[in-house]
């Protein structure tokens, strides 16, 4: 006998309804975007440049958002992409703009998920989300303005300081007694840790390079090194056992960025810490790459995933996991985010973003300081402005 479905049934829902908020307080009035694009004094090469896998990096793209909302009160975010990407971005935040306007800017995660819903045909993850982060970093640093607080004591800080490392003068290309001599003018500034490039084509000198920073460095100063994605599973489980005991603190993205199940084999197989995730666009793939187990040192990179509401979020599963967090590159956004993190891991020093802005973060003592302002800190330079490439304003006014 067949089974009567005539009688069963689905408990209605309700329809679907506009967002009718009962405590708007605010609204959101205008935006301009900005594509600024900065140019590199110096162009850059890590291992992905040495394998012909890429360019070497000659400039910064970046998508620069300016919020105002009917209260008065202003936010500043952005988000940027290297080589690829940055017309495109600025294009696509361009097209997402109209869909703030209105908004409360209270209400940071529904517009996150409203952009996100915008964008989804390109996925999610890469541009779209890095799109999503200038939005999003400016609706935080809106907020914390109004509440007349840092966005790290926003978050809820932990430390009013982070521990801060450079690659400064690091690189592949460079010769020990100019690493030496670089490291030296970092520490100097008040960096506590050098991280330094391996994947040289003879891995013998990668081992004489570091030996030779291990007994240059001050002993209070960290030692990480970096190796960009350049080796397979079985060189660099070589390579980490060779280099365990010696106490660098960390050895970043030994293998393929996406390659989870070899980052997590050699997070157990060797005492050095393992460090990756500056590569992963969406707080989807840290929560697989955590999961797995695939990083000691989570180096999340808030623009790359699309800003402070999935951050918050990836920071809570690495609280969970017991690992370490040291976000990839723009510390004026990350020294907020690390502030706020259960343990004291590491900002990442890069003076690139440094022309844009007005204001300066403070460094001493081997540590970056959460700046005193409300907000993120820092208003958008004469310099940006020479920089900027495009412009666009949206208004309430345009409909
Ligand atoms: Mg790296």
């Amino acid at each position: 006998m067949g089974l009567d479905l005539s009688e069963r049934r689905i408990a209605a829902r309700p329809p679907m309804a506009g967002h009718k908020p009962r405590f708007q307080s605010d609204r959101i009035e205008s935006l301009t975007l900005r594509h600024v694009v900065v140019p590199m004094d110096k162009p850059i090469s890590d291992a992905k440049v040495l394998t012909g896998r890429q360019s070497p990096l000659a400039a910064l793209d970046l998508l620069m958002v300016e919020i105002a909302s009917a209260e008065g009160h202003t936010g500043l975010g952005f988000s940027y992409t290297l080589r690829a990407g940055g017309a495109g971005m600025y294009a696509l935040g361009c097209e997402l703009a109209p869909f703030v306007i209105g908004q409360d800017p209270n209400d940071i995660s529904r517009i996150w998920e409203r952009l996100a819903w915008q964008g989804i045909s390109l996925g999610r993850g890469g541009m779209s989300y890095q799109a999503i982060c200038a939005f999003d970093t400016a609706l935080w640093d809106m907020k914390a303005r109004r509440a007349g607080l840092p966005l790290a004591k926003l978050f809820g800080a932990h430390r009013d300081s982070v521990r801060i490392y450079n690659s400064s003068g690091q690189y592949l290309q460079a010769s020990i007694d100019e690493m030496k001599a670089a490291a030296e003018a970092s520490i100097a500034k008040g960096i506590g840790g050098i991280k330094m490039k391996v994947g040289q084509p003879d891995g013998q000198e990668d081992l004489k390079r570091i030996d030779a920073m291990r007994a240059h460095l001050p002993e209070h100063i960290a030692l990480m090194i970096d190796a960009n994605q350049q080796w397979d599973r079985a060189y660099a489980l070589q390579f980490g056992r060779v280099v365990d005991g010696m106490g660098l603190a960390f050895i970043e993205e030994p293998l393929d960025a996406w390659d989870f199940d070899g980052h997590a084999e050699l997070a157990r197989n060797l005492a050095t810490p393992v460090a990756t995730g500056e590569m992963l666009t969406s707080q989807q793939e840290h929560f697989d790459l955590i999961g797995k187990g695939g990083c000691d040192v989570s180096q999340v990179d808030v623009c790359r995933i699309g800003g402070f509401t999935p951050m918050l979020k990836v920071m809570t599963m690495a609280e969970a996991a017991r690992i370490e967090l040291a976000p990839h590159m723009v510390m004026e956004l990350h020294v907020h985010a690390a502030a706020a993190f259960g343990s004291e891991g590491w900002v990442e020093h890069f003076e690139w973003w440094e022309p844009l802005f007005d204001e300066r973060l403070e460094i001493s003592g081997g540590k970056m300081h959460v700046p005193d302002r409300p907000g993120l800190g820092f208003t958008l330079s004469e310099q940006a402005r020479g920089w900027t490439q495009a412009e666009q304003s949206f208004s309430a006014a345009q409909g």
